[in-house]
């Protein structure tokens, strides 16, 4: 069942999605060659408790950290460690934070020093059919007009979209309904309402789109070894158009990027 949000829900909402936003941007100037991602969660659990936030992964489905830490070939899902990042790895950091009742949960994936240029445009792709796919959560559209936009767009360019992880609805769980695949029919699915609220997380495969899952019961990886990207934005829809939540402007104020990707998809002026 989809549980639709009251406009005060959806701002304690935006508050969460505020604390995983401003994490990221705190680990942007952790994110170096040698730094263990064991390292990084420590920084980023500490980080969520002195904002009056819960970090919400750890201990979901007993996961056993506050940061999934994915590298390289890895998808979702990969437990920190302390095997430091080397020079040219690319490091997907997927965070929750769980704060007055209701979860935020986005990713980013960065670049550790230099990367090469293939991998620089699978991010890049990648990053940008997600917005793709937000521009689709209105009223009146269907989970699948999302999933179609996302995996279109991800195929033109030859990579591989992953079937088997999937976005959700977001809120009081960090699962609801609906599942929000990254690919899928247009006019297929759930219809979206006002106050529905979601988290949309492409994951893209540079080469195969088939997936496999370590022994640890958790890390997800290619089955080819080839780089996996992840982006994912917690988004309400308020007016019939998708509102942002999370941001990724406490990153780009780090790593010096400009960009204005996430302008139309604000009604209400980002806090500082
Ligand atoms: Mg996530
Ligand atoms: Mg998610």
């Amino acid at each position: 069942m989809i549980k639709i949000k009251s406009a005060q829900e959806i701002e304690l909402m935006r508050e969460s999605a505020l604390i995983v936003s401003k994490t990221l941007g705190m680990l942007a100037a952790e994110v170096k060659p040698g730094v263990t991602t064991l390292a990084l969660d420590t920084l980023a659990e500490t980080f969520i408790r002195d904002h009056g936030g819960v970090p919400g992964f750890l201990g979901l489905y007993d996961f056993p950290n506050s940061l999934c830490m994915s590298p390289n070939a890895q998808v979702v899902h990969g437990i920190p460690n302390k095997q430091p990042l080397q020079e040219g790895d690319i490091i997907s950091i997927d965070c929750g934070v769980l704060k007055n009742e209701f979860y935020g949960d986005h990713a980013y994936t960065f670049e550790v020093g230099e990367v090469s240029p293939e991998t620089k445009k699978l991010l890049q792709i990648t990053k940008e059919s997600l917005y793709i796919g937000i521009r689709e959560f209105k009223t009146g559209n269907r989970v699948g007009d999302v999933g179609y936009a996302i995996q279109k767009f991800t195929e033109d360019h030859g990579y591989g979209v992953v079937r088997e992880l999937v976005g959700h609805g977001l809120g009081k769980e960090m699962h609801e309904d609906p599942e929000m695949p990254n690919y899928g029919k247009r006019g297929r699915g759930k219809k979206f309402v006002e106050g529905m609220t979601v988290a949309i997380e492409p994951m893209t495969n540079l080469g195969t789109k088939s997936i496999k899952q370590l022994k640890d019961g958790w890390t997800i990886l290619t089955a080819d070894g080839k780089p996996s990207a992840h982006f994912e934005h917690n988004i309400a829809i308020i007016n019939g158009k998708p509102e942002l939540l999370s941001t990724f402007q406490y990153i780009y104020d780090v790593l010096g990027i400009k960009s204005n990707e996430e302008d139309e998809f604000r009604q209400t002026k980002l806090q500082s």
